[in-house]
């Protein structure tokens, strides 16, 4: 059955469905709103504190309900409300309102007498106060108590606030006051000492995927895990925000004609196109691209996305989630990130190790202070660029901590030789401070025991590579021809002339690394083949002896279209 057909028939589902959804559409966070305690979900703690006060008959006489939008500050006031007033109970031991009876029916159906609901954002003047006041002195019309539910509580005026406060000091008995308000700190001390305060919390992202999931079954909706686990994302902890954002895809998918078919599945890609937002491996490419200074990179991608309708505030809430997870990862290296791919997780792993922690704040302030910018901008795509240009240009800033002593840099260079594995450098040391840092260490000191000699080019370029000098180990490998190999002293010629200064940073470096004084020369003489050069032809040479092989030359003969491609050695036993 698909979901439009199911929008006229009546289903008999727990959580129970309120009676107009049997006749209009209705959305989704209306139809689902949670009916009894037990569907309030992440909110345990308050649930039991308020099901406890039922049970033993201490329940007080106002309450405040603090949390962010859509967590359920409303919803549980209304099935408070009813729990208190139904009289429909038939164990004594249940403090969940019936549902069934005349006070539960009317509740539900916002037409009863004694249960008064007011948004305090549209009523806050003192008079809209004195009203309820007033109205307090007279008993219940048929329910056992009245009940008052003020939205927006922080919202009433100053008057409005001490006009109330004299009956919240002296209820009445037969009376209960439920408030809700996202602003708690703007609710008068002397309102909040008189009320039983209920903190909701934001809904865990987990809880809400498994709560949306149970919801797109019952609704018998096409929708991926993926798609679901990305609306729990995006919902920030509102459930109904993501019901919402569930309602709107499912309307799309349907709209565009995909959703009809009862194979095809709202992905989500759906859900990103929606939104307006980047996948996670994108946006994991461009921080990586933002912290190795491909600013035109970055600026290109930002553009295409925004051509696409993407959403400039979500993408700065994307980077600076990233920001947060790499530093947790620097945390807790193994933390489980959930939701990501593998490859995702790696690469942000991976990232995590490249980049210091510094650094991670220094973005995370930049992003902070851009995102308020880029909210409040006219021209919120230039903005957002600006941001990024700001964030790519300070990677080449010196860090603002003072430069290391030279004994720190010695043993930082004997620690980084015993790291063998190889990651892209991009920690903290940037381009200029490494060049400072081989100025100052210019004076060679020759230690016999640390001496360092090479045999050949090949031994000088993976000891470069070993130290992560990747543009030196580039040049030795692919460009540099041997002309002449002495003690500390290397002549070659480079494919591309003489019009950079390579040469000279390579003997700077490898005077650094090596503790002995290195020179580099370069000459205009053919010299020897380059080191990528001499690998290809060995290996076209192994390609063609492996071809003359008894064996191989069998599998040719009998397979007609197998060609010899790769020699992989079999690993060596130790
Ligand atoms: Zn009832």
């Amino acid at each position: 059955m698909t979901w439009l057909s199911l929008q006229n028939s009546s289903v008999s589902n727990s959580p129970p469905i309120s009676q107009e959804s049997k006749g209009s559409y209705q959305v989704l966070a209306r139809k689902w709103r949670p009916q009894a305690f037990k569907d309030v979900i992440g909110q345990e703690v308050m649930i039991q504190i308020l099901s406890n006060a039922l049970k033993s008959d201490r329940l007080g006489h106002a309450f405040i309900l603090t949390g962010e939008r859509g967590v359920g500050k409303t919803t549980t006031a209304r099935i408070l409300a009813r729990a208190i007033n139904c009289v429909g109970r038939s164990l004594k031991d249940t403090v969940e309102p019936c549902g069934v009876c005349g006070p539960c029916v009317d509740i539900l159906e916002e037409r009863h007498l004694d249960v008064i609901e007011m948004d305090a954002a549209s009523h806050t003047s003192v008079d809209d106060i004195r009203e309820i006041i007033s109205s307090c002195r007279y008993l219940p019309s048929s329910a056992a108590y009245k009940v008052y539910i003020i939205d927006e509580v922080h919202m009433l005026s100053k008057n409005a606030f001490n006009a109330l406060l004299k009956t919240l000091e002296e209820p009445p008995p037969h009376v209960k006051f439920i408030f809700a308000t996202t602003e708690i700190h703007k609710v008068p001390i002397t309102i909040l000492s008189r009320c039983c305060r209920f903190d909701l919390k934001r809904i865990s992202t987990e809880a809400m995927g498994t709560y949306l999931k149970s919801v797109v079954a019952q609704e018998e909706s096409n929708v991926e895990d993926d798609a679901i686990a990305l609306i729990a994302r995006f919902a920030d902890g509102s459930l109904r925000d993501a019901m919402s954002l569930l309602d709107q895809a499912l309307n799309m998918f349907q709209r565009t004609g995909e959703g009809s078919a009862e194979t095809s599945f709202l992905t989500a890609n759906h859900v990103r196109d929606m939104v307006g937002a980047f996948e996670n491996a994108e946006i994991i490419t461009l921080f990586e691209a933002l912290h190795r200074g491909e600013i035109s990179k970055t600026l290109k991608m930002t553009e295409n996305f925004y051509q696409k309708g993407g959403d400039t505030a979500r993408l700065m809430k994307d980077l600076l989630d990233v920001t947060y997870i790499l530093s947790r990862l620097k945390v807790d290296p193994m933390l489980d990130l959930g939701l990501r791919t593998k490859e995702d997780q790696a690469h942000l792993q991976a990232l995590s190790k490249a980049l210091s922690v510094p650094v991670l704040q220094r973005t995370w302030q930049i992003l902070s202070k851009g995102w308020e910018e880029v909210r409040s901008s006219p021209i919120a795509a230039l903005a957002l660029q600006m941001v990024l240009m700001r964030l790519g240009y300070i990677q080449d800033l010196p860090p603002l901590h003072s430069w290391p002593s030279f004994s720190q840099i010695e043993k930082q260079e004997d620690t980084k030789a015993d790291t063998k594995e190889m990651s892209v450098d991009l920690s903290e040391e940037t381009p200029v401070q490494r060049e400072s840092q081989e100025v100052k260490e210019e004076r060679p000191i020759e230690n016999g025991e640390n001496i360092i000699s090479f045999e050949n080019l090949e031994e000088i370029s993976d000891f470069l590579l070993k130290h992560k000098e990747i543009r030196l180990y580039t040049l030795l490998y692919q460009e540099a021809h041997l002309i002449e190999m002495k003690d500390g002293s290397l002549t070659l010629r480079l494919n591309f002339g003489e019009d950079t200064k390579s040469h000279l940073q390579l003997a700077r470096v490898l005077t650094t690394l090596t503790h002995r004084k290195w020179t580099v020369h370069l000459s205009q003489e053919t010299g020897q083949a380059t080191l990528r050069e001499k690998k290809e032809a060995l290996e076209k040479a192994r390609l063609v002896e492996a071809q003359q092989d008894p064996l191989v030359q069998e599998v040719l003969k009998t397979f007609k279209e197998a060609r010899v491609e790769k020699i992989i050695d079999e690993p060596k036993e130790e």
